[in-house]
C-alpha cells in the first residue's frame, strides 16, 4: 500500500507568485495513495528538509514528491534527505512547478492547473519507483590533462602535488600556451614569462607529471575512473632522450622562413626549432613541411651531421601510446578570430574594411604582444611590420567580431578592454610622445582593480578614447585612414595612423568539437565546452568524470582561468579522495530472456555502451546470444529503449509501466 508524501514548494515567490499553493496542497491531499500533503516557503532549507525527515518517519512514507524546481537544482538535496530518514533515495520524484510552472504560465487559474497535473503524474510515478542501489565502478587514481596553457598546467600541478599522477598532452611542441607569448599583464603589469616560466619548468621537472608535447588525443574509451585515452605523438624527427637542447642542429639549419608560430608570422624560425628560449621540454622539432630532407626524401642533412648526440632522425614516425586515467581535464583554451582567413563558421562575414591581410600595418592584438615583448621579433621595440618604423600614431579598435550579430559574434570576448588599456599604457611608456587612439562600443572592466585600470589609462598616461565604430581603413602615402565616429561628440572622426590594433574576438580553438565528440562534452553554439550547470557545476561537463578549464569555456582572463582550473583539480582531487565510485543507477537494463540479438541497440547507443554477449541456456548446453549494457558507460539516454525492437531494453527509473502511468493520470 503506497503512502506517499507531497511536499510543495513556494520558492520564495518563484512559484507562489502565480500558483496557488493552498489550493495545490488541500487537492493533493485528496489523491489516492497520497498520505500527506504539507508547503512551505523555501523546501530545499534545513527547516524544510526537517518537515521531510520528520513526515518520512512519523507518517512511514514508501514514496515522496517533493513540487518545487527542477531536479538539476535539487534531486541530490532531497534524495539525501531522503536516505538520512531511512528511505531509498531513489524512492524521491520532482514535480517542476517552477520553470514549468510558474516561470512560463502567468495565468494563475491555468499555472495552478499545470501544478497540479504534474504533481499528479509525479505520485503515479513515485508509487512504481523501485528501490535502487548505487552502481560501484573501480576508479583508477591518475589524471589526464588535455592542453598546457597556464589552465592545464595549473590544473596538472595542483594534481600532482597533491600525490597522483597526470599525464598532459600538448598539441605544439611546447607547453605555455598563449600567455607564454603575452609581453606585461594587467592588472599588475608583471612579465607574463617570469610569473609562467617558473611554473612550465616544475610541470616539466615533476615526478608525478608526464609529459606529452607535439601530441593529441587520437581516441578516448571507457568512463568515469576508468578512462582509456591512446594519444597521438607526432614525428618529432628528434629523439628527445638523446637530445642535449644544445642549439647546434637549429644554428646550422640553411631554412629560415617567417613561420615563427609563437611570433604569430613577424618572426623567423629555422626548420628545425624550439618555439621559444624558454620552451618546456627545451628540445627541437622539425617542421617536415620546411625541412628540405623530408620534404623530398634527400639533400641537406646539416642538422644530422652537426648534432653530436646523434639524435636527429629522420626515420621517426607518429606513435600510439595508450594511458589510463581516472578523469580528464579538458584546458585547449582559444584562437584569435582570423578576420582575414577564417570562414568555417557561417556566422563570419568579415571585416574587410579594416584590411587585415591587406595592409601589413593592420595587425591583431596578440601579434602587438609579439611587438612588446622583450622576447618578440623585434626585441620589444614597438616598429612597424612594413618597415620598421617606431609609430607615431596607433589605433586601437575594439569588439573586433565579438558583439556583433551582423557579421561577427554575439557575444562579449571579455578580456579586450582590458587588454587594450595594456597596450596603450605599453604603447605611451614605449613611445614618449606617441599617441594612442581608441575606438570602443562600451568599457567592460569589472574585476579585482581594473576600472582603475583603464582609468590609468586614459587619465594618466593620455590614451584618447572615442566611443564609436570605425566604418573603413585605407593607406595613403604610408599611412593609414582611419574613418570612424565618435558617438558622444557626435562627428566623424579622421585620424592618419601608422599602426592600427584590432582587439579580435576570442573563439575556441581549433579541433576542440572533434575533441568534445571524443569525450562527449558538448559545446554551445559559438564552440566553447559546456558545463554542466552554469552557477552549480562551473567545471563539471553532462560526462561523468570530465571537466573543463580556462578559455575552451568561454573567454577568460588568466585570474579567471587559473582558478577555474584549480577547481577542475579540486573535483578530481575530491573523486580521487573516496574510497570507491559510485554511479547513479538510472540506466538501462537489457531483459536477456526476450532480447532477439538483433543489435540495434548496439548500433543505435551514442554511448557504445551495449555489448554483444553470448551467454549459456539454464540448461548449459546452447550459447544465447544476448546484448548487455556497460554500466559504467550508459548515460541513461534511452535511446536504447526507444529503438529496440522486441521491448527489452528499460531503464531503471523510467519503466514503460510508470511513463503509462503518468499519461493515464493525465487523461482521468
Ligand atoms: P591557452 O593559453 O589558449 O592554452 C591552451 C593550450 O591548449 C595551448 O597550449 C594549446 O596549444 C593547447 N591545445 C589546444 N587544443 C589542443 C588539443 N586538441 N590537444 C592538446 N592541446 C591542445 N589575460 C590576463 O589575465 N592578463 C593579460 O594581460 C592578458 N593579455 C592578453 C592579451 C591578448 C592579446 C589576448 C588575446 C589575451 C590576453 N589575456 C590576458 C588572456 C590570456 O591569454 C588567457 O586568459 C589565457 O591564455 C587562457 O589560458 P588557457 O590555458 O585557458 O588557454
Ligand atoms: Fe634543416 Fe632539414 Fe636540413 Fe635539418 S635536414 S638542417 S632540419 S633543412
Ligand atoms: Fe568589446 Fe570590451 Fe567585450 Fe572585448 S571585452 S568584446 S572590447 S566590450
Ligand atoms: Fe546507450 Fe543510452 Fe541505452 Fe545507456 S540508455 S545503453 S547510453 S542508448
Amino acid at each position: 500500500m503506497a503512502r506517499i508524501g507531497v511536499f510543495t514548494c513556494w520558492c520564495g515567490e518563484n512559484v507562489a507568485r502565480h500558483v496557488d499553493i493552498e489550493k495545490v496542497t488541500e487537492t493533493v491531499a485528496q489523491m489516492p495513495g497520497v498520505r500527506c500533503s504539507i508547503n512551505y516557503k523555501y523546501m530545499c532549507s534545513d527547516p524544510g528538509q526537517a518537515q521531510i525527515r520528520d513526515k518520512i518517519q512519523s507518517e512511514r512514507l514508501t514514496g515522496l514528491v517533493v513540487a518545487s524546481c527542477s531536479p538539476h537544482m535539487h534531486l541530490k538535496t532531497f534524495r539525501k534527505a531522503a536516505q538520512t530518514a531511512g528511505l531509498n533515495p531513489y524512492l524521491v520524484e520532482m514535480a517542476n512547478i517552477r520553470e514549468h510552472c510558474s516561470w512560463v504560465h502567468h495565468n494563475r487559474e491555468e499555472a495552478t492547473a499545470k501544478a497540479l497535473d504534474l504533481i499528479r503524474m509525479s505520485v503515479e510515478k513515485v508509487k512504481r519507483d523501485h528501490e535502487l542501489v548505487p552502481i560501484r565502478v573501480p576508479l583508477t587514481r591518475r589524471a589526464l590533462v588535455i592542453g598546457g596553457g597556464v589552465a592545464g598546467i595549473q590544473a596538472a600541478l595542483d594534481i600532482a602535488d597533491a600525490g597522483h599522477e597526470v599525464a598532459l598532452v600538448e598539441r605544439e611542441p611546447s607547453i605555455g600556451g598563449k600567455m607564454a607569448g603575452l609581453s606585461e599583464t594587467f592588472p599588475t603589469l608583471d612579465c607574463s614569462q617570469c610569473i609562467l616560466t617558473p611554473r612550465m619548468v616544475e610541470v616539466g621537472q615533476h615526478p608525478n607529471i608526464k609529459l606529452y608535447t607535439y601530441s593529441e588525443v587520437e581516441s578516448v574509451e571507457g568512463y568515469v575512473g576508468n578512462f582509456k585515452i591512446t594519444i597521438r605523438q607526432k614525428a618529432r624527427y628528434v629523439d628527445m632522450v638523446k637530445c642535449t637542447g644544445c642549439g647546434d642542429c637549429w644554428n646550422s639549419c640553411p631554412i629560415k622562413k617567417n613561420l615563427s608560430e609563437f611570433d604569430c608570422g613577424m618572426g623567423f624560425r629555422k626548420a628545425i626549432y624550439i618555439p621559444f628560449p624558454q620552451a618546456v621540454p627545451a628540445r627541437p622539432v622539425i617542421d617536415r613541411l620546411a625541412c628540405t630532407r623530408l620534404k623530398r626524401g634527400t639533400g641537406c642533412g646539416l642538422c644530422e651531421k652537426k648534432c653530436q648526440a646523434k639524435a636527429i632522425n629522420f626515420a621517426d614516425e607518429d606513435k600510439l601510446v595508450v594511458e589510463q586515467a581516472g578523469a580528464v581535464i579538458v584546458a585547449t583554451g582559444y584562437k584569435l578570430y582570423n578576420i582575414a582567413k577564417e570562414q568555417d563558421n557561417a556566422q563570419l562575414s568579415g571585416y574587410g574594411e579594416y584590411g587585415y591581410g591587406k595592409y601589413k600595418d593592420v595587425i591583431d592584438a596578440l601579434q602587438f604582444e609579439r611587438l612588446v615583448s622583450a622576447s618578440g621579433p623585434t626585441g620589444g621595440e614597438i616598429k612597424r611590420p612594413s618597415d620598421g618604423k617606431i609609430p607615431q600614431s596607433v589605433v586601437f579598435i575594439k569588439c573586433v567580431g565579438s558583439r556583433d550579430n551582423a557579421k561577427g559574434l554575439a557575444y562579449c570576448s571579455k578580456i579586450c578592454c582590458m587588454y587594450t588599456a595594456k597596450h596603450t599604457m605599453l604603447y605611451k611608456h614605449k613611445t614618449p610622445g606617441g599617441e594612442a587612439h581608441v575606438f570602443y562600443m562600451d568599457i567592460r572592466a569589472g574585476g579585482k582593480a581594473y576600472d582603475e585600470f583603464v582609468r590609468r589609462a586614459i587619465e594618466q598616461d593620455g590614451a584618447k578614447y572615442y566611443r564609436g565604430r570605425v566604418s573603413k581603413i585605407t593607406e595613403e602615402n604610408g599611412k593609414l585612414i582611419v574613418r570612424g565616429a565618435d558617438t558622444l561628440a557626435g562627428a566623424p572622426v579622421t585620424i592618419e595612423a601608422d599602426m592600427v590594433v584590432l582587439a579580435v574576438a576570442m573563439r575556441p580553438a581549433d579541433g576542440v568539437h572533434a575533441l568534445a565528440q571524443k569525450l562527449n562534452v558538448g559545446y554551445d553554439e559559438f564552440g566553447f565546452l559546456s558545463e554542466s550547470h552554469p552557477k552549480l557545476r562551473p567545471v563539471e561537463t553532462n560526462a561523468a568524470g570530465v571537466f573543463i578549464c580556462g578559455a575552451c569555456h568561454a573567454p577568460k582572463d588568466i585570474p579567471e582561468a587559473v582558478a577555474q582550473a584549480s577547481a577542475a583539480a579540486g573535483k578530481t582531487l575530491v573523486m580521487f579522495g573516496r574510497e570507491e565510485l559510485t554511479r547513479e543507477p538510472e540506466i538501462a537494463r537489457i531483459n536477456e530472456q526476450t532480447c532477439a540479438a538483433c543489435y540495434t541497440c548496439v548500433r543505435g547507443c551514442p554511448y557504445t555502451a551495449i555489448e554483444r554477449a553470448e551467454t549459456l541456456t539454464p540448461k548449459g548446453v546452447h550459447v544465447k546470444y544476448t546484448a548487455r549494457v556497460n554500466e559504467g558507460l550508459c548515460m541513461g539516454c534511452g535511446t536504447c529503449v526507444a529503438l529496440c525492437p522486441s521491448k527489452s531494453a528499460e531503464l531503471e527509473g523510467f519503466t514503460e509501466q510508470q511513463i503509462y502511468s503518468m499519461v493515464e493520470s493525465l487523461m482521468t
